[in-house]
């Protein structure tokens, strides 16, 4: 019984932590699409070191919020910046 009901109290926590204002996720906009731009510029590091990791990997959709259509044209011009090297394959070594 009590078993029962510290189950059932957990999962009403969880659904609640969900749903709740405070853990909610927030909805993400793809920036692309807010400046309109029909394609991403390779020759712009600055703008394209915002969507690598530290360790100089694509960063995911899921976190940037970049929709399908400027991930795909995204990702090609990080691979272009990297082979002109705009942009590191991997970190430098600091020592
Ligand atoms: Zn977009």
């Amino acid at each position: 019984m009590v078993v029962g009901r510290q189950f059932n109290k957990f999962n009403s926590g969880t659904k609640r932590k969900w749903s709740g204002s405070r853990y909610a996720p927030k909805r993400k906009v793809c920036s692309f699409c807010v400046a309109k731009a029909k394609t991403v510029d390779y020759k712009n590091p600055l703008k394209l070191q915002q969507f690598i990791t530290d360790r100089g990997k694509i960063t995911p959709r899921r976190k940037t919020g970049v929709c399908a259509r400027h991930q795909r044209i995204l990702a090609i011009a990080i691979k272009r910046a990297r082979h002109l090297a705009l942009l590191p394959y991997v970190p430098a070594h600091l020592y």
